[in-house]
């Protein structure tokens, strides 16, 4: 391989190498004309060797090569070669014409397939290190460069990476087809070439990001980012339909000359991916992002082990009636008992599931432990109802309402021991399925209550209209009910509205009995909150149904 490789550094005639040959071939056709005159003349075999350099000239130099060196050797073996030295016999003219003839033939064909070979190895050079699709070097040729820098160390402090990336990719994949991102790569890369300072080069490093390697940490400053981020606004042509691209920036300075390239590209990336989580479309690498975002991977990760291992589990917190003093359900809360952090909260991992399809496999759970629990209470005369949290996600799934149907079917649960809480901001991302799917479930007799109310932008007549039948009125109106004049009006609003539509009000987050009065005196339905309990394992709660009894009345009615 390493005389092929040769070969073709020669043909491509970089360096001096090139015209290193001129001369060999030169002297080979001296050669054959000297062992052709010492043999006696034109009319002995020896003529032939004058393939050889007619035939390495067409492969050294190309067509034109071939036809130099066959001219030469034509004229060597021709007017200047007698048929026979001893007699000085000339050559008929059309005898050697013929034979230069064969020569040019020869020259021109050896030179016609060695340029064939080389316009092929140069286009597989040429993909090794570009993209087909946009013609933009690829991420081979980005570590390279980065690479390149490591060597001046000098230089490479002065540099800048951004990648961006098109957060939408696989949306616009499914609905236009793999040729979308193509298209719209290619005019990115058009538009981000349009607005770089000079000496910034941009690559292609995966189908739905590009890189841009800035020579002077000047040329990233925020403002000539946010003039590419600018451009990426406007909306794409795709067949005539503009779309709009999310693509988002993230940038690295390469300050630190004993970074591997990867890693560099690795920070670029994963500021890319803090820009998604902070909502801003360009995002400068920082150590602690990075590490977050390493977190927040492990906790995926982790969470998926859990899951597989046991070590998730619910807690549940009772819903008390604030008329009657007695129990009317109780909510589920998921805990992750982690080896070696012990008992985490659903902060930590609740918000990371929800950005992967894990989110489908937590609630499945969450439903399936959370009924078999009920029914086992039920089997020890304890009647009551559990609330799961829903997710947006998971309502916006094609089979949302089939699913929970058929997790009760497997489980022999009645749909009225189940409740489902849903936000308010769930609700409200796509109505009119959202609507369809709830009708569904309410329909077979499972309650929904709206999470968080008053959170978010809602409307009381509005919800009159889904098929809700609790309200639970968030914790940061509840909490500071006794202190906060608009919470209480607020509170006491929506308590009268919600009795007018035919809703029950829940208050969550009662943490004493001040609260709890209040809330009795302006007509809510139920309380929960640290109070009446905080969350609990499963086998706790008998005991403590038993104790709350003997308290409650002791609670004012
Ligand atoms: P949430 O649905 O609003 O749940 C109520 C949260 O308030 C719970 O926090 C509960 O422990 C806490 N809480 C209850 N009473 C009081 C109180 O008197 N004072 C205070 N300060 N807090 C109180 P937790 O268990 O940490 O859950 C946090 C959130 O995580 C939940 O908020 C819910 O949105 C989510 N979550 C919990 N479990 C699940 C689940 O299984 N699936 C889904 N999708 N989300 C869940
Ligand atoms: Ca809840
Ligand atoms: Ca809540």
């Amino acid at each position: 391989m390493k005389i092929v490789d040769t070969y073709f550094r020669l043909r491509s005639g970089k360096g001096k190498s090139g015209w290193l040959m001129l001369p060999v071939l030169l002297l080979m056709v001296v050669g054959v004309y000297s062992l052709v005159h010492a043999t006696g003349g034109i009319k002995y075999v020896y003529s032939h060797s004058m393939y050889i350099p007619v035939m390495l000239a067409g492969l050294c130099y190309g067509w034109s090569g071939g036809i130099l060196i066959a001219v030469i050797a034509g004229i060597a073996l021709g007017p200047l070669m007698p048929i026979e030295v001893v007699t000085g016999e000339p050559q008929k003219a059309a005898n050697w014409l013929f034979r230069t003839g064969f020569f040019l033939f020869v020259g021109v064909l050896s030179g016609i397939a060695s340029n064939a070979a080389l316009a092929q190895v140069r286009k597989l050079q040429w993909m090794t290190r570009h993209d087909p699709a946009t013609g933009l070097p690829n991420l081979t040729a980005l570590l390279d460069a980065l690479g390149a820098g490591d060597a001046n160390p000098s230089g490479f402090a002065r540099r800048a990476l951004a990648v961006m990336s098109i957060r939408n990719a696989p949306e616009l994949r499914t609905v236009f087809g793999v040729a979308v991102v193509e298209e719209n790569m290619t005019q990115l890369a058009g538009r981000a070439l349009g607005s770089l300072p000079p000496g910034a080069r941009v690559f292609r490093v995966s189908s739905e990001q590009l890189a841009v390697l800035f020579e002077d940490p000047e040329g990233a400053s925020a403002d000539t980012l946010a003039r590419v981020g600018a451009a990426f606004q406007l909306p794409f042509l795709y067949r005539e339909v503009p779309l709009h691209l999310d693509v988002l920036v993230g940038y690295v300075v390469l300050a630190d000359a004993g970074v591997a390239p990867q890693d560099y590209l690795r920070r670029a990336q994963s500021a890319t991916f803090h820009a998604f989580e902070t909502g801003s479309e360009i995002a400068h690498y920082q150590v602690q992002l990075h590490d977050r975002t390493r977190d927040s991977l492990a906790i995926l990760s982790g969470l998926r082990i859990a899951l597989e291992r046991r070590e998730l589990l619910l807690h549940y917190q009772p819903k008390v009636c604030l008329r009657t003093g007695t129990v009317r359900g109780v909510e589920a809360l998921m805990r992750w008992n982690h080896r070696e952090r012990g008992l985490i909260g659903p902060a930590v991992f609740i918000e990371r599931a929800e950005q992967s399809t894990l989110i489908h496999a937590l609630t499945a759970f969450a439903l399936e432990t959370a009924l078999g629990q009920a029914l086992q209470w039920q089997a020890q005369g304890i009647d009551l109802p559990v609330a799961v949290n829903i997710s947006s996600r998971n309502l916006a799934h094609p089979d949302f309402a089939r699913r929970i149907l058929d997790t009760l079917a497997r489980c022999g649960a009645a749909p009225r021991l189940l409740e489902l809480e849903v936000t308010e901001s769930s609700l409200m991302l796509d109505v009119a399925r959202t609507t369809a799917e709830l009708q569904l479930l309410a329909r077979q007799g499972v309650r929904v209550a709206i999470d968080d109310f008053g959170t978010g932008y809602s409307s009381l007549a509005y919800v009159q209209r889904l098929p809700v039948s609790h309200l639970k009125i968030d914790r940061s109106f509840v909490s500071d009910l006794m202190s906060s004049p608009d919470s209480q009006h607020i509170v006491e609003t929506v308590v009268s509205l919600a009795r007018k539509i035919g809703l029950q009000t829940i208050a969550e987050g009662v943490e004493d009995a001040a609260t709890y009065e209040r809330l009795q005196s302006l007509g809510c339905d139920m309380a929960q909150g640290f109070y009446l309990a905080r969350p609990m394992p499963a086998d706790a709660l008998p005991a403590w149904l038993e104790a709350f009894d003997s308290k409650i009345s002791r609670i004012p009615a």
